[in-house]
C-alpha cells in the first residue's frame, strides 16, 4: 500500500489518496493534470510514493 498527499509536495491542497501503487499512480495523475496542470510521469511519481510499511 502507498500513499500520496498533495500537500506534502507543495500544493495547497488536500488531496490524498492511498491503495495499490498503479491506482495511487493513475489517480494522482489524473488530479495533477486537473487541478494543478501539471503531468506527473509515472516514474516521477513513484518517487513521490511514501510506501507504507505494514
Ligand atoms: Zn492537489
Amino acid at each position: 500500500m502507498v500513499k500520496i498527499s498533495c500537500n506534502n509536495y507543495g500544493f495547497d491542497c488536500s488531496f490524498e489518496i492511498n491503495g495499490n501503487t498503479e491506482e495511487v499512480i493513475k489517480k494522482y495523475q489524473k488530479h495533477s493534470i486537473d487541478e494543478h496542470g501539471i503531468e506527473y510521469s509515472e516514474e516521477g511519481l513513484d518517487q513521490l510514493l511514501l510506501r507504507m510499511k505494514n
